[in-house]
């Protein structure tokens, strides 16, 4: 039998309660499909351990986690802690050392669930956003000078790297070409960020010639907003640097309908390290011990996390009993609409999966 050796770390708010509703399905998920089983360590870091020992993790943290096959994440961020030490402490202290520079985020519209957009019900939103997860806006680069005086001045540098821009455009165009439509959007603001952002253009011309099969075009992030609001069945694959995928990935999740179903993977494609999948959204103080937190985005990231480790056939089931589930607006929790809980639409996927036709 084969053994996948998971870290699994909720954090904080519901981020604890997603992961132990998903981990529950991928139990139920191993299960059912008799080759593999799952062993879970869980970590008890964030703003709790923080209260405790003044880190979001021990300093050996992202160290310990080399020795697992994938990290299964739930959110970090808390009211009464700054949302730049609770990121940085945890979530990026484990991206960036483990060098997860691949960040994937499928959207798509699941049965049952109704976008926001009027004239999108399926097809026509099917979407992977992949996001530059290492450098860019986020490369902690900068400062602050004169702090608190009137000439106080602060940046934060987008630092882009050669083959930074390039590792992600070619992994990129390889999930372009891996889909039907061979269709990759490159996203950048080169008109307005005149060094980095035109280096990214002139790179991912550079990448679309190793792939001659993928049709790819180039959009400026603002307008790509209107073109995703839009136009959505004009977009397949889509690449952006940090800041601009993860503004547009909220947006792309709140059209699929919500926050709560969207997942992501932190990868690291050439699998040197292990990578990390977690939900979309954040803590969700204002729903947090209400027991209705949407699990769909946590069992999702659970089937690409199964996909990943070469679980294929577990991971279409478990998003096979997802999209049961979905369909039934009975099994809605109140981010969709409805009225059910947490445990409900645990207990749904779980059953579906014990199920015979599935
Ligand atoms: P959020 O994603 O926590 O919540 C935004 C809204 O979506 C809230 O109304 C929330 O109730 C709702 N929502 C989110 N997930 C849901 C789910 N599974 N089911 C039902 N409703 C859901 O974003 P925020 O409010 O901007 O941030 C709250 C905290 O989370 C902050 O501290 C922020 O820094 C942190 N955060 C962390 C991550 C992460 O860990 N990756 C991501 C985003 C935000
Ligand atoms: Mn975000």
């Amino acid at each position: 039998m084969r053994t996948h050796r998971i870290a699994a770390i909720g954090g904080d708010g519901i981020g604890p309660e997603v992961i132990a509703a998903g981990l529950q399905a991928l139990d139920a998920c191993a299960e059912r499909d008799g080759g593999f089983r799952l062993d879970i360590e869980a970590f008890d870091w964030g703003s709790d351990y923080y209260r405790r020992h003044g880190v979001m993790m021990p300093s050996d943290g992202a160290d310990r986690l080399r020795a697992f096959d994938a990290i299964y994440f739930g959110a970090v961020g808390a009211p009464d802690i700054p949302d730049h030490l609770t990121l940085w402490g945890l979530r990026l202290a484990i991206c960036q050392p483990l060098d997860q520079y691949a960040n994937v985020r499928p959207t798509r519209i699941l049965p049952g669930i109704t976008s926001p957009l009027r004239h999108v019900s399926g097809p026509e939103l099917d979407w992977v956003i992949v996001r530059e997860n290492s450098e860019g806006e986020y490369s902690g680069v900068g400062g602050r000078v004169h702090k608190g005086l009137p000439e106080e001045v602060a940046t934060d540098v987008a630092m882009f790297t050669r083959a930074g821009v390039t590792r992600i455009l070619r992994y990129a165009f390889e999930i372009a070409r891996s889909r039907p439509r061979k269709l990759l959007t490159v996203v950048t603001k080169s008109n307005a960020q005149r060094h980095g952002m035109v280096m990214w253009d002139e790179i991912a011309a550079e990448v679309a010639r190793e792939f001659p099969d993928v049709a790819w075009d180039k959009m400026l992030v603002d307008a790509m907003t209107m073109r995703m609001t839009l136009k959505p069945e004009t977009l397949d694959t889509i690449v952006a640097t940090n800041l601009h995928a993860d503004i547009l990935s909220d947006l792309a999740a709140a059209l699929a309908g919500s926050l709560g179903i969207a997942p992501t993977a932190n990868l690291n494609p050439e699998r040197k390290t292990p990578s990390m999948f977690e939900p979309i959204h954040g803590s969700a103080f204002d729903i947090t011990g209400k027991g209705i937190a949407n699990p769909v985005a946590t069992f999702w990231t659970g089937a690409m996390m199964l996909e990943h480790l070469g679980e294929r056939a577990a991971a279409a089931r478990l998003m096979r009993a997802v999209e049961r589930v979905t369909a039934d607006p009975a099994l809605h929790t109140p981010d969709l609409g409805g009225t059910a809980t947490t445990a409900q639409v645990t207990q749904a996927v779980c059953e579906a999966l014990r199920g015979d036709n599935i």
